[in-house]
């Protein structure tokens, strides 16, 4: 079991976690402390076979063949190796951020959870992180048990998702997120982040409101912060796979781009 402080987050169960659960705060809105292992699996739902092509407007973050999109460590070139039109997280390699900032967004991506190594704790974890803080996690969730708000789908540390549509190792899934970033005046909050998610065409989370920014083992709380930030997509040291990456910047009603 390896706990990574911050953002590298681990969905992996061990002695040492179940050890310091009873410890753990429970989580408002709910009875259930972080990470609990009481709390009820999401049911298994089979997805239908779904492909979603960008639209004319999508900003697309990924064309195939190269990271230009993205920057690594210290904004110097993404470090991840792109292959046969998907590229795949580097191991050590550290997350990698857009280049651009987004607040709301619609973000389309997919990703596949190796065959090889299945079984093993947290195998497949990566994540999606938008602004950098708020992580929708990945991680192999296909017969494959993990405590409920760590598990492939839920907004980590806090909310698993309604119902787990995960796809086997080796396939391809999708995950379709809407974004709104949260809005503050100054120091104070005037509406938390929404995340609304459909896994493999399944609705997972609906404008479910968020607590704060993505933290381990401890409630989640806002600290002001800018309105655009990069996307990240974290490197938890398992080679995860991702292809057809687009984006598209919400907008209000009656406003144009
Ligand atoms: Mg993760």
């Amino acid at each position: 079991m390896t706990l990574v402080v911050g953002l590298g987050i681990s969905a992996g169960l061990g002695v040492l976690m179940a050890q310091a659960q009873a410890e753990l705060p429970i989580i408002p809105g709910t009875p259930w402390r972080i990470h609990d292992v009481g709390r009820p699996r999401p049911p298994v739902v089979a997805p239908g076979a779904t492909v979603t092509a960008p639209p004319a407007d999508a900003i697309v973050l990924f064309n195939g063949r190269d990271l230009s999109q993205w920057s690594g460590r210290g904004g110097g070139p993404a470090g991840w190796p792109v292959r046969d039109g998907y590229f795949e997280t580097g191991a050590g390699a550290g997350s990698i951020a857009t280049r651009d900032s987004f607040g709301d967004v619609q973000l389309h991506l997919e990703f596949q959870i190796p065959v090889e190594g299945a079984g093993a704790p947290s195998h497949g974890n990566s994540g999606v992180i938008l602004m950098g803080l708020y992580e929708i996690q990945i991680i192999d969730s296909y017969n494959a048990d993990h405590y409920p708000d760590g598990q492939g789908g839920s907004i980590y540390g806090e909310w698993p998702p309604l119902v787990n549509p995960a796809r086997k190792p080796g396939d391809w899934q999708s995950y379709d997120i809407v974004f709104e970033a949260p809005r503050f005046n100054g120091a104070a909050l005037l509406a938390p982040a929404y995340f609304t998610v459909m896994w493999n065409g399944v609705i997972v989370h609906n404008r479910q409101p968020v607590a704060g920014p993505t933290r381990l083992l401890t409630l989640h709380q806002y600290a002001p912060h800018e309105a655009e930030l990069p996307l990240q997509l974290q490197d938890h040291s398992h080679p995860v796979k991702f292809r057809n990456v687009w984006i598209r910047r919400l907008t209000g009603y009656d406003q144009q781009k």
